[in-house]
């Protein structure tokens, strides 16, 4: 049974990076903060956790106004290092643990925190700032990472209520995830800091240390705070404390605190705070390694529901669907129809079935039929003679079984 070993709260200061990539850590004005974080590298490293739930948020890297999810988990095998303008930094890609996730995904959206789910984006300083300090890497990352992005960018931002809440249905989802994995919960951002406006460079270190001790004995009261309490006391930019209240909503109250360091350098409180969760005793939540909501599905013949798993295994044959979307892929498509399907990746078993525009197999392999049908368009199919194919009949057989059959 995977169960919650641990909770960290680390700053996600993008300059951090800066620094590691330089190989500053010895540096006087660099010192405190990497030297303060060798305790809960060694945390860590004696813990031994095989998943980080990372809560952080995106600062407009990876998602954008015309799609900014509030809570948006990564189910994705691996992560890319996203470039935030200065280029990738030379860090290894993150693995990422896309069963587990599908899991806590389906646990939670079943819970009603109805949670965006994302593959193929980058991360960017909200986990690899940190991540570096805490997990050193040498020809790999020591084990995988489950992220749930958070939306502290763009208001209305979700409250410190419901993420702390989504930290207590975080963890009856990893309790209930019969694999037995242990899990370190990270939430990152802050302390205090201002970033914009004239208000630039608030600090209040007296605040900080408020809120160091409520985050530990009594989280409910921060849970209970507004966002312009946070901006009051903080700074604007120190609303992201909110990602720490979801990885305290993951913990007990049964906690032990075995480290901190808080460092205040130029703009920002960089702190980072590790929990020892002491109730690590089995618990009875149903062990479900199935939708409830779809239970019984088998029994509907003819019918799949197209799922995460579905999604992450088989995004290389949606996106080739998907793709024709724009005119470039229609007319290469047209071009060269082996050559699409080469270039797209597709398997030998993939091609086959688009070579003989099998419909059903392509739905029965992992085709959603939403990109289906633009496929269908280009070929010169419609959704009538699509569906028709589908329940293995000819066109005008399936006609005869509408109400209106020469409605085409
Ligand atoms: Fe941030």
């Amino acid at each position: 049974m995977a169960r919650i070993i641990g909770g960290i709260g680390a700053s996600h200061v993008p300059t951090i990076g800066v620094a590691y990539d330089k190989n500053k850590q010895d540096f006087p004005a660099w010192a405190p903060l990497f030297k303060g974080f060798e305790p809960a590298a060694k945390w860590l490293e004696e813990k031994k956790p095989d998943v980080l739930v990372f809560f952080y948020n995106d600062h407009l890297n990876a998602f954008f106004y015309d799609l900014y999810p509030t809570f948006a988990l990564g189910v994705a095998p691996s992560y890319d290092v996203a470039d935030e303008g200065a280029g990738r930094r030379p860090l290894p890609t993150l693995p990422g643990h896309p069963a587990f996730a599908r899991h806590i995904a389906e646990s939670m959206i079943n819970e009603e925190f109805d949670l965006s789910v994302f593959q193929d984006r980058p991360l960017d300083h909200g986990v690899f700032s940190p991540l570096p300090l805490l997990w050193p890497h040498k020809d790999g990352w020591p084990g995988a990472v489950i992220p749930v992005q958070v939306n502290v960018v763009q208001y209305p931002l979700p409250t410190a209520m419901r993420c702390y809440r989504l930290g207590q249905a975080l963890r009856r989802a990893i309790e209930s995830y019969p694999e037995d994995l242990s899990v370190v919960v990270v939430g990152t951002g802050g302390l205090s800091h201002q970033i914009h406006g004239e208000r630039t460079g608030y600090n209040d270190t007296d605040w900080d240390m408020r809120f160091i001790d409520l985050i530990e004995k009594d989280p409910m009261t921060l849970a209970k705070m507004k966002h312009v309490d946070y901006i009051r006391l903080g700074g604007a930019e120190s609303v992201e404390v909110i990602m720490w209240l979801a990885m305290r909503g993951a913990l007990s109250d049964d906690i032990k605190k075995v480290h901190q360091n808080y460092y205040l350098a130029t703009t920002t409180a960089m702190t980072v705070l590790v929990f020892e969760e002491n109730d690590t005793a089995p618990k009875t939540h149903e062990h479900v390694l199935h939708n409830p909501q779809l239970t019984g599905i088998e029994d509907i013949a003819g019918t799949y529901a197209f799922d995460i798993k579905t999604g992450t295994d088989c995004i290389r044959l949606n996106r080739f669907f998907w793709n024709m979307k724009t005119p470039e892929a229609r007319a290469a498509f047209e071009r060269d129809e082996a050559e699409a399907c080469a270039k797209a990746g597709l398997t030998e078993e993939e091609t086959v079935l688009v070579r003989d525009r099998n419909w059903l197999g392509l739905i029965q392999y992992g085709a959603n039929f939403f990109v289906l049908e633009k496929f269908a368009r280009l070929v010169g199919e419609t959704n009538l003679e699509v569906y028709a194919s589908m329940r293995g009949e000819t066109f005008d057989e399936f006609l005869a079984t509408r109400q209106v059959p020469d409605a085409r």
